[in-house]
């Protein structure tokens, strides 16, 4: 009997980055002179990743600096990618780019390659927290990388925003999401801050050379961002991320929170089809060596159990607006949502962490603030 065609994504890591930024742990590499040998093995992997039997297929290309390539490189990894996985003309394709790096002429280009949605790693348009993130760009690149993804003719702009910097304050974050705003994007996501274990900016916390934003200020920028993007017309529709309705929200992105398949390509790179999670070497060294070799680079595979499955459900679920549905909980696990979990969930109505009702169980904008420890209780009451 013939298979029914997949739904799924493709995420391909350009590993490569001017300099690194402070704050940063994506795996990336400065070695620029590097990257023809990186796209001989990327095409390999592709070949030997291929599958013909996906549908509604999206592409994202992100990083590192994917704006590092040029457009003739760029249009070489869109053709791979069309023959080995399915894309189609209507997919969704997006691609990252760091506005210290990005040409109008250039976005021009990619555009013609298919690219129909854009996503900008502005992360402040203040110079001083710019310079303390370490990011190679100033405000006024920021704007004008903007401009130049409009001209290039991208109607679907993303913005990347970063909160809780030290000594923020919520006037400052406010100017930040008004100018964000005001250059009409689609879509932003705004992540707080957080200090990755061997980056500079760990280091500096530990050495008491910086002194973290209080996690009550955090707390009521967020809430901040909810409510101020939301009057602004932005669906707050997965914790960090904000569209301009539904029909903006991110659907590669949403794949990742939602068990849909998606494939990996690049140096640390994760994939996932259920109930098979894997991910790449985090080594440019070693991913260029198997690939040679011939084999597939992958560092480590695990399968979920059905357990794991579940923890996975609760956490992803409960992320999203769209919350945890009863009826797919009970059919992918055979369980009642409300009866199994009704002593934590009476507890998390009473603080106002959650709204439920007879199809869903969503975290209120509070919840979402203790997303962790909610998914920790009701995780407590599996075992
Ligand atoms: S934040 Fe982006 S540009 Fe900065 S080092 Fe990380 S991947 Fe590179």
């Amino acid at each position: 009997m013939e298979q029914p065609a997949i739904d799924a994504g493709i995420y391909i890591h350009i590993p490569f980055c001017e300099r690194k930024c402070g704050y940063c742990d994506f795996y990336s590499e400065t070695e620029l002179q590097r990257i023809p040998d990186f796209l001989t093995a990327l095409k390999k992997e592709m070949q030997l990743s291929t599958v013909s039997d996906l549908k509604s297929v999206t592409l994202y290309i992100g990083g590192g600096t994917p704006s590092l390539l040029t457009p003739k490189q760029m249009g070489k990894i869109v053709d791979w990618a069309a023959l080995c996985f399915n894309l189609g003309a209507s997919s969704e394709m997006t691609f990252e780019i760091n506005p210290a790096t990005a040409s109008k002429r250039d976005l021009q280009d990619y555009a013609a390659f298919g690219f129909n949605r854009i996503n900008i790693g502005i992360q402040s348009f203040n110079d001083q927290h710019l310079a303390f993130l370490g990011r190679k760009h100033n405000a006024k690149q920021a704007l004008a990388a903007v401009e130049a993804a409009k001209e290039a003719g991208f109607n679907n702009i993303g913005i990347d925003l970063m909160y809780g910097l030290p000594e923020q304050t919520p006037n400052s974050w406010k100017k930040d999401l008004m100018q964000a705003i005001r250059l009409g994007p689609k879509h932003l996501s705004c992540y707080l801050l957080t200090y990755e274990p061997q980056t500079p900016l760990h280091q500096d916390l530990q050495a008491g050379r910086i002194a973290p934003l209080s996690d009550v200020l955090a707390a009521d920028l967020f809430r901040m961002t909810h409510d101020f993007l939301g009057a602004a017309g932005f669906e707050h529709y997965e914790i960090s991320n904000f569209s301009r309705g539904k029909r903006w929200r991110s659907v590669h992105n949403q794949k990742y929170w939602n068990f849909v398949p998606y494939i990996g390509l690049g140096p640390d790179a994760h994939s996932f089809r259920l109930p098979e999670r894997w991910w790449n070497h985090r080594s440019l060294d070693l991913y260029l060596s198997d690939l040679e070799k011939g084999v597939k680079p992958i560092s480590e595979e695990e399968v979920l159990n059905e357990e794991q499955q579940m923890i996975e459900a609760l956490y992803l679920g409960l992320r999203q607006s769209d919350g945890i549905d009863f009826e797919a909980f009970q059919m992918k696990f055979h369980m009642d949502f409300k009866l199994f979990f009704h002593t934590a969930l009476d507890r998390f109505g009473a603080e106002n962490w959650i709204d439920m009702d007879d199809r869903r169980c969503r975290l209120t904008v509070e919840g979402m603030l203790f997303l962790d420890h909610i998914v920790d209780e009701l995780v407590e009451q599996i075992n």
